[in-house]
């Protein structure tokens, strides 16, 4: 297994205003803001990153929030639903949630044999809890309004609409070790038996969809994850044998990053467990500092002058 793509590592997304992106995640959500850094381009933007407790591979969507993005739309070639798993029985106690905070949801439905509750960050961004068929076992964060009983685990899927899923379903099946599992309707599921969780990718043909706009609240890419960087570069190797464009290993502090666009349009990447989130933060202090990468150390001061303050 050890050589394998592990299911998903992170999501990365696109948000407005960066204080309603935290009090959404952190206290709607009830997620644990893991990392609290800036856009290794654009250090006057935060970086977001949440998860559980640990920041576990797999449980991680990451922001950048810019507050005057325009709002974008979901097309074919995005990944356009990021599914979390949620205990059975606890879609009750959700919908109750965002009813109280506001927060529209669609009505419950059902996807594989599996119950799901849709709804949208306060960007747009589509999320769906899903009660998975098996257990999830994942240890979660939990808060005052969100206890244990309740909180997610962690990624159930993620969902990328296409005009044709054929190229798509190659990359995921010919070089990630993905099997095709079943198909209901225009949507195919794929799932690697490489790990327990975060397995999965869904695939929805909609040939006839207009094209979306890659902007506030919609997905800038999915990250699929590797135990290190020697199988990182394997996969570099795998990916650029079939002819495409796949960046050089990129540092990205809290891992090592490959990027390459797939035939059907989504930006991928390839990022490992190593070093992890705890490498500049003791693990009960995540999240709770702002951290810069070396080079914009020495700039902090302005830095933390412009980066809006959060409650
Ligand atoms: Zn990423």
């Amino acid at each position: 297994m050890e050589d394998r793509i592990l299911g998903l590592h992170h999501i990365t997304a696109i948000a407005g205003d960066a204080r309603r992106n935290h009090q959404f995640y952190t206290d709607t959500m009830g997620l644990r803001l893991v990392k609290k850094t800036v856009n290794f381009d654009d250090p006057e933007t935060y970086h977001f990153y949440y998860g559980n407790e640990a920041g576990s591979p797999g449980t991680i969507l990451t922001f950048f929030p810019w507050a005057h993005v325009r709002p974008g739309s979901i097309g074919p070639g995005m990944a356009t639903a990021i599914g979390y798993s949620v205990p059975a029985g606890s879609l009750d106690f959700w919908q109750r949630r965002f009813e109280e905070k506001k927060v529209a949801t669609g009505p419950r439905a059902e996807l594989f044999g599996e119950t799901y509750l849709p709804f949208r960050d306060p960007d747009g961004l589509h999320i769906h809890f899903v009660e998975p068929k098996t257990a999830d076992n994942r240890t979660p964060w939990s808060t005052k309004g969100v206890g244990k009983d309740e909180a997610t685990r962690g990624f159930h899927s993620i969902t990328l609409t296409l005009k044709d899923i054929k190229p798509t379903a190659e990359i995921l099946t010919e070089v990630f070790e993905y099997k095709l599992l079943s198909q209901d309707g225009n949507h195919y599921r794929f799932i690697t038996d490489a790990i327990d969780n975060s397995a999965i990718v869904d695939l929805f043909e909609a040939p006839g969809m207009p094209p979306g706009l890659n902007a506030g609240g919609t997905n800038h890419h999915v990250a699929f994850r590797v135990k290190n960087e020697e199988v990182l570069m394997k996969f570099r190797q795998k990916v650029a044998a079939r002819g495409l464009q796949i960046t050089p290993k990129i540092d990205r502090n809290y891992f090592f990053s490959l990027y390459f666009r797939e035939p059907g349009g989504v930006l991928f990447e390839i990022a490992t467990d190593n070093p992890g989130f705890a490498i500049d933060e003791n693990a009960n202090e995540l999240g709770t500092n702002l951290k810069l990468p070396a080079q914009y150390e020495s700039m902090r001061t302005e830095i933390e002058k412009v980066l809006p303050t959060l409650g």
